[in-house]
């Protein structure tokens, strides 16, 4: 691991724009500093379905022993636009007006410094798989749509979370809600007996759906509601979009029944009718703590003088599509603090340290 090439190295990468859908240039780079470096690379054509001008690229070197990936995604959030990185004091951050960007080149810097390193010297190594993906942003869509066929990995580091030494082992399965309920509109003066009012129906139908942390497990919300209309009209229809998201699939499964059967006792009382769309974002993480990958994981993180420490979250993360492959994927933190906001900033020792770690997790 060479830091200043290491820094360098992130530097040019925060400087090639690539916010979530426009990730082109930033994949033609990687791909020729692939190539450079004679790492054997193939696109994985995610693009349209992700919706990224980009692709996903899968990588990988051969060595010894049991293959191990990583991963990083490609896209950075807005204001991503012209980042102009500043070092300063051990530090690198954005000139104040777009993001760094260290979420998540970060973890591209690590990873691929830790290629060249590989590549250069000749020190044994496991098999190494890389996967860098686009539009993680928006909703995991390059992880979601990857082509898992040529990936023999089955333990995965993503490099995609802030403080390092943390490894996030949980994350919960996700899904999200658009509720329509159909009333039926009438003169609010001259007939309000013939209106089915919707609006009336869908504020008990939220009444009766419980928000925030409902258990240890589970969190639930509602978060918009729509229904156009004038004050002497009985309103016809009204629109609401919710989200559970649960550690266990069996009380996110459990809180989805509670919910519709909340929706049709309201729409009951009202006479009104509804429908419910869900879309599925993503299964539950779930890595035993004591498994190989977090075991060595921490071993490494002490052995690099970092605090460590396995951790559920509610957020999700490229692991989560890793883990629903049957992959052993865990989130690690590279440093990289005050995320999508224009105050984001890492500190060079933990760059390093993140591709330190990329290197010991390659030990044979
Ligand atoms: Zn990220």
């Amino acid at each position: 691991m060479d830091p200043s090439r290491l820094l360098d190295r992130f530097l040019r990468y925060v400087r090639c724009d690539s916010e979530s859908g426009d990730e082109r240039a930033f994949c033609e780079l990687i791909e020729s500093e692939l190539r450079a470096m004679g790492v054997p690379f193939s696109r994985d054509e995610v693009g349209e379905r992700a919706c990224s001008n980009g692709w996903n690229i899968f990588a990988s070197l051969p060595g010894q022993g049991e293959p191990i990936l990583f991963s990083a995604h490609l896209d950075t959030v807005p204001p991503g636009k012209g980042i102009r990185p500043m070092v300063a004091d051990g530090v690198v951050r954005s000139s104040g007006d777009t993001v760094l960007g260290a979420d998540d080149k970060s973890g591209v810097a690590a990873i691929m410094e830790a290629l060249e390193t590989m590549v250069q010297g000749d020190a044994p190594h496991r098999p190494v798989e890389v996967l860098f993906t686009v539009c993680e942003e928006l909703g995991l869509y390059g992880s979601r749509y990857a082509d898992y066929g040529p990936i023999r990995s089955r333990q995965a580091v993503v490099l995609d979370g802030g403080r390092p030494g943390i490894i996030v082992n949980k994350a919960p399965a996700h899904v999200m809600l658009t509720v329509t309920i159909q009333g039926r509109s009438a003169h609010a003066a001259a007939a309000p007996e013939q209106g089915i009012h919707a609006i009336k129906a869908a504020a008990d139908a939220i009444a009766a759906i419980p928000c925030g942390r409902v258990d240890e497990e589970t969190v639930m919300n509602v978060g918009t509601f729509h229904a156009d209309g004038k004050p002497n009209i009985v309103p016809a229809l009204a629109v609401f979009e919710m989200e559970i998201r649960s550690h266990k699939e069996e009380l996110l499964q459990k809180r989805l029944q509670d919910t519709q059967d909340a929706i049709a006792a309201a729409c009951r009382t009202y006479g009104a009718s509804y429908t419910i769309e869900s879309e599925r974002h993503a299964g539950a993480l779930d890595v035993p703590a004591d498994s190989p990958l977090i075991q060595k994981l921490q071993a490494v993180c002490r052995e690099l003088g970092a605090q460590t420490a396995v951790e559920g979250g509610f957020g999700n993360s490229d692991a989560t599509w890793i883990f629903g492959h049957g992959i052993d994927a865990v989130n690690i933190g590279t440093g990289m603090s005050a995320v999508h906001g224009v105050g984001e900033h890492i500190k060079i020792a933990d760059l390093e340290n993140t591709a330190r770690l990329v290197l010991a997790m390659t030990r044979p």
